[in-house]
């Protein structure tokens, strides 16, 4: 699914601007890295995702968080087992998995943490896809602890700072010298796991990698660096009124429900 013209750590699309800056400015080895990714190196080793946010997979997302018996959760827990797949050639063969959690007020509202429901169905499936993988799911490891303001109208570097502390590792002696597989439903700019996988290593983990659903991309590349898509922990934005539209008629993510 990430083809050449992807970062090499966040999967993000490198656009050819982006790849001529990398080469003139970084040289060749840096080429394939996007600009966040050059400019602040992240926590993980590298993120995957199995599609773009958008149309049918938006929906299901959408369809999921709202009803955790839905059936596209079993579907949606293959397709994440599939990103996770990506990564079998190079993450550790043992690792603990961990869910991005809710903050406790959204778990209580919403009843589960989707990323959860999608990692225990993802672990099923690889269970018998990669039997050779002794992924260890701990769901409570990580907590959330504060709810983080709306990402909307911030720029990448205000988006770290909103989430910047918002995580905690309840036992470091749990994952000190561990491996660690993050699972997300959805990437934008990489803020919320970069703050996950942040807390995590600060806790003693060895490595974090992150797979995630769906990647959020931005059509137009004059919007990266000022105004993006709300991230993948947003309270619901109110888009900057110049770009809105055009928003809407890419994400229509007006109507996802705040973290
Ligand atoms: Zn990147």
């Amino acid at each position: 699914m990430q083809s050449s013209l992807s970062c090499a750590r966040c999967g993000d699309t490198l656009s050819a601007p982006a790849l001529a800056l990398g080469s003139a400015q970084a040289g060749p080895s840096s080429a394939a890295l996007c600009r966040a990714c050059r400019q602040a190196p992240p926590p993980f080793v590298r993120a995957v995702a199995y599609g773009l946010y958008q149309d049918r997979m938006r929906a299901a997302i959408h369809a999921l968080k709202y009803d955790r018996l839905h059936p596209a959760a079993r579907e949606l827990g293959r397709m994440l087992a599939e990103a996770i797949a990506q990564l079998a050639t190079e993450a550790p063969v043992e690792m603990l998995v961990v869910p991005v959690p809710l903050h406790r007020s959204k778990l209580n509202q919403r009843g589960f943490n989707q990323s959860r429901s999608l990692a225990v169905h993802a672990l099923a499936f690889l269970r018998k896809s990669h039997p050779e993988w002794r992924l260890t799911l701990a769901s409570s490891t990580l907590m959330r602890l504060r709810a983080t303001d709306s990402q909307a109208g911030l720029t990448p570097r205000m988006r770290r700072l909103n989430v910047r502390g918002a995580f905690s590792v309840s036992d470091p002696a749990a994952v000190a010298s561990r491996h660690i597989l993050l699972i997300d439903d959805i990437f934008t700019t990489g803020a919320t796991a970069r703050a996950a996988a942040q807390a995590l290593i600060r806790a003693g983990a060895a490595s974090v990698w992150v797979a995630t659903l769906a990647r959020a991309r931005l059509i137009n590349p004059f919007n990266r660096g000022s105004r993006l898509q709300q991230e993948d922990d947003p309270g619901l934005p109110e888009n900057p009124p110049a770009i809105a539209a055009q928003q809407r008629s890419i994400y229509s993510s007006q109507d996802q429900p705040s973290f």
